[in-house]
């Protein structure tokens, strides 16, 4: 819902309180929703991605990802489409990012209406929706969506956090799958929550859980913990050489939606899901997967029902 545009400068040394001139620039469209979309791409699934747009870098971000024959179908604000910069200088990465717009009333409704057409259609089999609302919208905002998405029959994915993952889970409609992260499971029930399985599987039997088909719990390095109806599952990942695990869990978005669109068994969602995350992490650019390594990783992958 606040795309941008992502600046990446490279700098071999980042001086403060001076010029810092940068020869090498990449502009690409950024935020989690176009992340999910591009490894989605990637994977040969029919993908359209949508939110808010607005000024020059919102015709950008249509633009580029014409270029990369990623369809969209966006909605235009008065307000200008943000940028967010990364510094990467030293071996770190200073990041400065922008808000984004604020989103009047009636761009808030008129949103609801463009989607709802979207979702209706009948080429549109599921719904991922990723990262966190921008200014103007109301917190159960999300809610909305789902609840358009359950008028039509189509399954959301849902990986947001804070107040906006509270307020869905509160609310009568429910997405089939979120994709926490630790953190933002303990932001949730309010109490830190370790990695271990034990205490993972007592949480997500909380009540605020309730009819929610599938959690899965991202893990990093060691994996991921999901619970898909009454089944609990522990999945362990094989080591891989991590370049950049930035948007590793939306590329882990990207496997969970596409392996439900194509039906696949709990065990293959999970596989599929996991891979996608490492082959983000291996690589370089966010939201971009080398697909070579997919089928030796996904048999690496173990899955253990506890
Ligand atoms: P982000 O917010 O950066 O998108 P996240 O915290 O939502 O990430 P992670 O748990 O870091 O998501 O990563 C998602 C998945 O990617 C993991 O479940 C795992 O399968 C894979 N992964 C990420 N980092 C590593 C790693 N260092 N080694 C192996 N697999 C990894």
């Amino acid at each position: 819902m606040n795309p941008s545009v992502d600046i990446s400068y490279p700098l071999e040394k980042f001086n403060l309180d001076t010029v810092n001139r940068v020869v090498k620039v990449s502009k690409t469209p950024g935020g989690k929703g176009l992340n999910v979309t591009r490894v989605l791409k990637q994977l040969n699934d029919e993908v359209v991605a949508t939110g808010f747009i607005g000024g020059a870098l919102g015709t950008d971000i249509q633009k580029k990802l014409l270029e990369k024959g990623i369809k969209n179908n966006f909605f235009e604000i008065s307000g200008e489409t943000r940028n967010c910069i990364a510094i990467l200088h030293e071996g770190n990465q200073t990041e400065i990012l922008e808000k984004g717009p604020t989103i009047t009333k009636s761009e808030s409704d008129n949103f609801l209406e463009h989607f709802e057409k979207l979702v209706k259609s009948k080429e549109i089999k599921i719904i991922a929706i990723s990262g966190s609302l921008p200014d103007g919208l109301e917190i159960n905002y999300y809610s909305k969506m789902i609840e358009i998405c359950e008028k039509y029959k189509k399954s959301v994915v849902l990986d947001c956090s804070g107040k906006a993952l509270l307020e869905v889970l509160k609310n009568e409609y429910k997405p089939k799958v979120i994709k926490p992260n630790t953190e933002e499971l303990s932001q949730l029930i309010g109490k830190d929550v370790s990695k271990n399985p034990d205490e993972l599987k007592k949480v997500l039997k909380d009540k605020l859980f309730e009819k929610i088909e599938w959690i899965i719990v991202s893990l990093g390095a060691d994996g991921a913990f999901a619970k898909h109806n009454d089944k609990f599952y522990k999945v362990n990942v094989p080591n891989i050489k991590v370049v950049n695990p930035v948007g590793s869990g939306d590329s882990t978005v990207a496997g969970i939606t596409s392996a439900i669109y194509e039906n696949a068994s709990d065990e293959n969602l999970l596989r599929k899901a996991n891979v996608l995350g490492m082959l983000n992490a291996m690589e370089k650019l966010t939201g971009f997967v080398n697909l070579e390594n997919y089928d030796k990783l996904f048999n690496e992958v173990e899955i253990l029902e506890i």
